[in-house]
């Protein structure tokens, strides 16, 4: 059995936060290879350390004096090493760093070097082999992620190593230079170790006890799904659920490897596995619930649309030409709604409705900003009737006005649009008739 286990900043962000990882660790031999980020915010205001290196390197780049700030980097880390009794000093690490930064070595370069220190400090607190991420992840020279050249590399460097610390987050380019993943990039590092050692589990552990049904900003002490697929926490991510970098699930998902999302501060807790199919039912007929604001709607209207050929693809043209993808397309007989992101859309609106006007000539054509969308989503909703009932029912009593309504031929999600100042009280009316 092996296990490839990551750590995000929060579970690294001090001694105590290590002791707790390093017990964990411990406590599964299957647990083998290990992907730190760097320290995290120990305390709410409290600033990331991959924040104060952008910081520092920016004073550094611009002739300011960056010896203040990298020396409040230099305290995080000596901080923990001194806690933990380590015998150990990064003298020549921060040295060369300090080195890099006045040669202008890269904002990338800069930020790695968060998960580089603290991985250097984890391996040699839990006994493990240190290997830079630099030597076997890597990037393309138009910075684009090269997943053959690091699958190669990975396998061939840890067939034969029994336990390692790999760093989140970086990897070199073809010339040697440093680049990074996007923020909170780690998560992917881990999913590919993960699938390149074809590891049994892929452990993410971070400071919540998994995905819960719905967004805690809105409900209390919302429950955690035990158990999700990659389809609905896709549906439930793209609309704002955030726990796992985006783009960490396809490497594992690849190879059948399921996700565990899992509290270092609780590891007791099941915390939640993400599953490419399971024959486990929900715990409630709708897995998760998740919503955004920020979406405008452009209504047209024309008679006879439904007769015209083509209509619909010369409409759709327009936001093509303009750059902007469109989220949803709700229809009527002689209406189409399309609905974008408002932020996105307002500054093409004006070249959007004239090319509308030219070419399909609509008897009217209406933005309405300020809304908002609400995705239910769950497995559990296919084949099962009266899901759409309970929802509508709830948001009536509620006394919200459906705007929208989109259900997927999947029978995966339902999303419903209402206006944003609704949007708080629509969610919970929702939550409350499922979960409650
Ligand atoms: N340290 C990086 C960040 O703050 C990457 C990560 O934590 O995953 O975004």
């Amino acid at each position: 059995m092996v296990k490839v286990t990551k750590f995000g900043g929060s579970s690294l962000a001090s001694a105590e936060q290590f002791r707790k990882v390093a017990d964990i660790i411990f406590a599964d031999p299957a647990r083998k290879f290990v992907v730190p980020s760097a320290p995290g915010k120990r305390f709410p205001e409290d600033v990331k350390v991959t924040d104060m290196l952008y910081a520092c390197y920016k004073a550094a780049i611009s002739g300011r004096d960056f010896k203040s700030k990298f020396k409040e980097i230099r305290d995080r880390y000596d901080g923990i090493i001194s806690e933990l009794g380590l015998d150990m000093s990064l003298e020549n690490e921060y040295e060369a760093i300090e080195a890099g930064f006045k040669g202008r070595a890269g904002r990338d370069y800069a930020a790695s070097r968060g998960e580089f220190l603290n991985g250097i400090i984890l391996a040699k607190y839990i006994g493990y082999e240190f290997i830079d991420a630099a030597d076997v992840v890597f990037f393309n020279e138009d910075g684009t992620f090269n997943l053959e050249m690091t699958n190669a590399s990975l396998r061939d460097r840890l067939v034969n190593v029994e336990k390692a610390v790999i760093p989140g987050f970086y990897g070199s380019t073809p010339n040697d230079t440093i680049k990074t993943f996007s923020r909170g990039g780690s998560d992917i590092t881990g999913s590919i170790v993960a699938a390149a050692v074809k590891a049994d589990l892929y452990e993410n552990w971070t400071d919540v006890s998994g995905f819960m049904i719905a967004d805690p900003r809105i409900i209390e002490n919302p429950a955690a799904i035990n158990t999700i697929t990659y389809k609905e926490l896709r549906e439930l991510s793209y609309m704002g659920a955030t726990v796992l970098h985006e783009d960490a699930i396809f490497p594992v998902r690849r190879e059948g490897i399921p996700i565990n999302i899992k509290n270092t501060n609780a590891p007791d807790d099941p915390g939640t596995m993400i599953v490419e199919s399971t024959s486990k039912k929900p715990e409630h007929i709708i897995t998760g619930i998740a919503g955004k604001k920020g979406f405008s709607a452009v209504n047209i209207e024309k008679d006879m649309m439904n007769s015209e050929i083509g209509f619909g693809r010369k409409v759709l043209e327009q936001f093509e030409k303009q750059g902007l993808s469109f989220e949803h397309m709700p229809s009527g007989i002689d209406t189409m709604t399309i609905i974008v992101h408002q932020d996105e859309f307002v500054e093409k609106e004006q070249e959007v409705l004239a090319g509308i006007h030219r070419n399909v000539s609509p008897d009217s054509v209406e933005i309405e900003a300020g809304l908002a969308l609400i995705a239910v989503v769950g497995r559990g909703m296919k084949s099962v009737k009266g899901t759409a009932l309970k929802i509508f029912e709830a948001l009536y009593n509620s006394n919200v006005n459906v705007k929208m309504i989109d259900q997927g031929s999947s029978e995966l999600n339902i999303i419903i649009g209402v206006l944003e100042e609704e949007f708080e009280t629509a969610f919970r009316a929702i939550y409350n008739a499922f979960v409650k």
